[in-house]
């Protein structure tokens, strides 16, 4: 497999689930620059793109009409945007050097700046949000980390949730989503890139991402040894959690 650092993050977590044997695969690592986001091109340019060439830090944009130069590195994907691990972590080889690590603090300053607003306003973004939603499960089925043979959305008997595209419906699902993922999303932006309404919804797996550091100083994948720590608990434990380092 050819990796890139989100991907390798998602290799391992998978190898700590034991959905994945290490053994069997050969990791080629690239460094990743990051991914363009077409929404965000063309929102910039409009309609009339008809090509977008990459030339270092530019874009060439090609319209109708002519040529666009863009600087790169505002085009791209929110997640790629505040990517802390671009390199890949335990690829089998690398091809490229390794670029600067991302800044901890875009990804801490995005959740951040969200929980400087109040409850209601954040209800109020969320539940716009989740009302577009189409129910589609894009997003579910691009992720690495979502691979249930039969997910709680489906389940009938009994149902955990209600399947209709009901406020409570797309708003559970997308709760519901989100915490399954505590301690196991890779940060890869996957869903968001899939979703064809375009919903943020890495802003709930981001929370849980910024707390897993803060609280337990773990981030997934980062090794294909270190169990997320709402998987590590133990009946002898002293505390309710283990936590790395500790
Ligand atoms: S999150 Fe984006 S920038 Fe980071 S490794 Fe993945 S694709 Fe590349
Ligand atoms: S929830 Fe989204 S960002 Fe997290 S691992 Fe899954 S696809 Fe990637
Ligand atoms: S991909 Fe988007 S529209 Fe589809 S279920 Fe996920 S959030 Fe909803």
């Amino acid at each position: 497999m050819v990796v890139r650092g989100c991907e390798n993050r998602s290799v391992n977590a998978l190898v700590v689930e034991k959905q994945k044997s290490r053994e069997n695969l050969f990791l080629i690592g690239v460094p990743c620059e990051g991914i363009l986001d077409w929404h965000k091109i063309v929102s910039e340019v409009g309609e009339a793109v008809t090509a977008v060439k990459e030339d270092g830090q530019n874009l060439m944009v090609e319209t109708r009409d002519g040529y666009q130069l863009l600087e790169r590195a505002d085009f791209l994907h929110d997640s790629c945007k505040r990517c802390i691990h671009p390199n890949p972590m335990s690829a089998d080889i690398l091809i490229g050097e390794p670029l600067p690590e991302g800044d901890p603090n875009l990804a801490r300053t995005t959740v951040e700046n969200f929980e400087t607003q109040t409850i209601e306003d954040r209800y109020a973004w969320f539940q716009k949000e989740a009302e577009r939603c189409i129910r589609c499960y894009a997003c579910r089925q691009a992720c690495p980390m979502c691979y249930c043979e039969e997910c709680f959305v489906d389940h009938i008997e009994p149902r955990w949730t209600e399947s209709g595209a009901t406020p409570a419906g797309m708003q559970g699902w997308h709760i519901v989503r989100a915490f399954h993922q505590t301690g196991r999303c890779t940060s890869c932006g996957a869903c968001e890139r899939a979703c064809p309404m375009d919903i943020k919804m890495t802003y709930l797996t981001e929370k849980l991402n910024h707390d897993m550091r803060d609280k337990y100083n773990f981030e997934a994948g980062l090794d294909a040894q270190s169990q997320p720590p709402f998987a590590a608990v133990t009946l002898d434990d002293k505390n309710r959690f283990t936590v790395r380092g500790e």
